[in-house]
């Protein structure tokens, strides 16, 4: 199964990824944490990357594409992925029809008035990767599954959400139309695209998507 989450940050496309990877059995890849942890190394993606993450812009497409291209290329991608934050423009759509086309597309639907407050309110696990948002945490400094110290997000700061959600609408948001099989460029006909709600409980977007996959 090779899978793709779309949505707007914030729309718990990570948290969902987690649970939805595991029950498929297939690897969960998130293009964020790949950034975050090559610039916690200090790698070469890492060093370039690094200001496009802290302005909340998107890294461009040839640093991001090559990253995903050798990922995919791992064993444990050969039956197949779920790719959390990748593409976030046509360009990298494009791009990963020609390395390996996903079969679904799952867009989370989350209406703009609802995201701010997730973002900002938003924690990381800076061991485990986990994230919770504050009003569920009964300790806002420790990770409530590993016990690892937990951290608020550069890129989760209000001058950097607006940022983020600009370049949602203007560059991801096309992908929708992309996946039906609306654009122009497309590589593949069949439209793709699948839709759930995500402005409900965790556990039951995480229904939703399952029961979309049936
Ligand atoms: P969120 O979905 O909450 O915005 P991510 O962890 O997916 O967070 O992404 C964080 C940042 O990493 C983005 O704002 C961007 O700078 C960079 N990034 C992640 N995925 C991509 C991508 N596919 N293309 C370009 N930049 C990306
Ligand atoms: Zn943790």
């Amino acid at each position: 199964m090779k899978l793709i989450f779309l949505g707007p940050p914030g729309a718990g496309k990570g948290t969902q990824a987690v649970g939805v990877s595991a029950h498929l059995g297939v690897p969960h890849i998130s293009t964020g944490d790949m950034f975050r942890m090559a610039i916690k190394n200090q790698t070469p993606t890492g060093l370039e990357a690094k200001r496009y993450l802290d302005a909340g812009q998107l890294v461009p497409d040839s640093v991001t594409i090559a990253m995903v291209r050798e990922r995919l290329g791992m064993d444990d991608c050969a039956n197949g992925y779920l790719l959390d934050g990748f593409p976030r423009t046509v360009d990298q759509a494009i791009a990963l029809d020609q390395i390996s086309a996903p079969d679904t597309v799952i867009d989370i639907f989350v209406p703009d008035e609802r995201l701010q407050s997730r973002l900002t309110g938003r924690r990381v696990c800076g061991k485990c990767q986990g994230t919770f948002h504050i009003s569920k945490l009964d300790d806002e400094h420790t990770c409530p599954i590993c016990g690892g110290e937990l951290y608020q997000r550069n890129d989760d700061k209000p001058e950097t959400i607006a940022t983020r959600l600009q370049a949602y609408h203007e560059q991801t948001e096309p992908l929708i139309d992309y996946y039906k099989g609306n654009d122009k460029r497309r590589v593949v006909e069949e439209n793709r695209l699948k839709t759930v709600d995500g402005d409900c409980k965790p556990e039951d977007v995480f229904k939703a998507i399952l029961a979309t996959l049936e």
